[in-house]
C-alpha cells in the first residue's frame, strides 16, 4: 500500500480526501448512536435529529429549503432518480434531452431509456466544450419529459449556463435536472429563485465519504421515487438511512459553505500557477475546454506527441495521481467521449491529461508536479508508448 503522505494527489475530480472534521462528526454514528431514525424512542429520535441537521446543512450549501433535500446512495442514483421520475410522471412524454458530454451516470442511463422505447436527443458541443443553447431549445418537443444537463464537466471543468437552460426548459414547460456533482462545493450555488427542478450531488467530491449523495427536488415539482418501500425521506427514497454517511455529508456541506470563498480563490491561484508554468515549460501543450467558463480547480492539458495512458503510468511511478483523457481499448487508443464530442484533433485528444486540485493540495504539491511533468513528457516524446511501460522511474 502507498501511504497518502507520499503521493501528490491531483485527481480531486475523481474523489477527494475526507476532511478530518467530517470523520470526527460521523464516527459516533458508527459506534454509539446506532438507533434507527424511524424508531419512536429517544435513542432513535436523536439519530433522526442528526439527519435533520445534515439536511439543513446541505440545504444551506445549495441555497434551498431543507425539505427539498432527499438523501441517496450516490450521485449516480440521484441522476437516475430525477430522470426516471420525469418519465413516470406523464406516459405521453418519453423523450429526454441531454448533451454529448455527460458523465456515464447520465449517458448510460439515457442509452437504456432509448433501448427501452423512449427517445433521447443528444445536443453536441463546440471545440471549447460549450453548448449551443438555440440547438438545445430546438431539441425540446411536446413529448419531452426532461432536459438533463450537467453543471460542470468532470473532465474539462467547463461550466454550462444552467440558469439559462433552466429558463428555456421552464418556458417550454419541461422539467430541468442538473448533474451538479462536480460543481457543488466548488462554486457558489443559490437555488432559491432559480427554475431548476432537480439537482444531483455526491459527498465524495466534497471531502465527504463515498456511497452517499443527495437529490434536490424543488418543492413545487412533482416527484416519483426510484427506490420504493418504506416512507423514509418523506416517501421520496425508501430504505433505512445510511446515517453515518448522511451526517458526514452534512458536515462536508457545512465545511464547504464555510471554506468556499477563500478556497475557491486559493485553489484557482494554485491551478493557474500550475497551468501557466506547465505551458511555459512543456512545448506543444494545449488547454482543453473553455478557459473562462471553467471550474477553478480543473486543468485539462494535451501534451502533443505523447499517449496519455503512457504518461499516466510514468506519473504513477512518481506517485503523481491524475487522470488520462484517453485509454487503450482493444489495442487502439481511444479518446474520451467528452474530447471526441469537442472534435479535437485525434493527436490532441490522445494526449490529454486531467489535473484537478482541492482543499488539501499545497503549493509544494504544485512544485513537485512541476518537476515531474516536464521531465516525463520530454522523455515520453522520444520513446514509444510500449517502451514507456518498461521505463524505470527516473527523471
Ligand atoms: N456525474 C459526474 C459529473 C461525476 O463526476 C460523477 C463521479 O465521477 C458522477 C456523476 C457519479 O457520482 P457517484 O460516484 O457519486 O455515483
Amino acid at each position: 500500500m502507498i501511504a497518502s503522505e507520499q503521493i501528490i494527489y491531483l485527481d480531486n475530480n475523481a474523489t477527494t480526501q475526507l476532511d478530518p472534521a467530517v470523520i470526527e462528526e460521523m464516527l459516533p454514528f458508527l459506534t454509539d448512536y446506532y438507533g434507527n431514525p424511524s424508531s419512536g424512542y429517544t435513542f432513535g429520535r436523536q439519530v433522526r435529529c442528526a439527519i435533520d441537521l445534515a439536511r439543513e446543512r446541505v440545504a444551506a450549501l445549495l441555497g434551498c429549503e431543507p425539505g427539498e433535500i432527499v438523501f441517496t446512495s450516490c450521485g449516480t442514483e440521484s441522476n437516475n432518480a430525477a430522470v426516471n421520475s420525469a418519465l413516470q410522471l406523464d406516459p405521453n412524454r418519453r423523450h429526454v434531452v441531454t448533451t454529448a458530454v455527460e458523465h456515464s451516470a447520465t449517458r448510460r442511463h439515457c442509452e437504456t431509456i432509448a433501448k427501452g422505447g423512449g427517445s433521447v436527443t443528444v445536443v453536441g458541443v463546440n471545440g471549447e466544450g460549450n453548448l449551443d443553447l438555440d440547438e438545445l431549445e430546438r431539441a425540446i418537443t411536446p413529448q419531452t419529459a426532461i432536459v438533463t444537463v450537467m453543471w460542470a464537466n468532470n473532465e474539462t471543468g467547463v461550466l454550462f449556463p444552467v440558469e439559462k437552460i433552466a429558463e428555456i426548459a421552464r418556458r417550454k414547460r419541461v422539467l430541468f435536472h442538473t448533474d451538479a456533482i462536480q460543481s457543488v462545493g466548488k462554486i457558489p450555488i443559490r437555488l432559491i429563485g432559480m427554475t431548476i427542478n432537480s439537482l444531483a450531488l455526491s459527498a465524495h467530491k466534497l471531502h465527504g465519504p463515498k456511497g452517499v449523495g443527495a437529490l434536490y427536488v424543488n418543492k413545487r415539482s412533482a416527484f416519483k421515487p426510484l427506490v420504493i418501500g418504506g416512507s423514509q425521506e418523506n416517501n421520496r427514497r425508501a430504505g433505512t438511512e445510511n446515517v453515518a454517511s448522511i451526517v458526514a455529508l452534512g458536515k462536508a456541506a457545512e465545511c464547504a459553505s464555510a471554506a468556499l470563498a477563500e478556497e475557491n480563490s486559493r485553489v484557482r491561484a494554485m491551478r493557474d500557477r500550475f497551468e501557466t508554468r506547465v505551458l511555459e515549460r512543456v512545448p506543444n501543450t494545449f488547454v482543453n475546454g473553455d478557459r473562462t467558463a471553467r471550474l477553478p480547480n480543473t486543468s485539462n492539458l494535451s501534451f502533443i506527441g505523447i499517449e496519455s495512458d503512457a504518461a499516466l503510468l510514468m506519473f504513477d511511478r512518481h506517485q503523481l495521481c491524475c487522470s488520462a483523457g484517453s485509454a487503450c481499448r482493444t489495442g487502439l487508443v481511444e479518446a474520451s467521449h467528452v474530447l471526441r464530442a469537442m472534435n479535437l484533433p485525434a493527436e490532441r485528444a490522445r494526449a490529454s491529461m486531467r489535473f484537478s486540485f482541492g482543499r488539501f493540495n499545497t503549493e509544494a504539491d504544485v512544485d513537485k508536479a512541476l518537476e515531474i511533468i516536464p521531465a516525463v513528457i520530454s522523455k515520453l516524446g522520444v520513446i514509444s508508448p510500449s517502451d514507456a511501460a518498461r521505463e524505470p522511474a527516473t527523471v
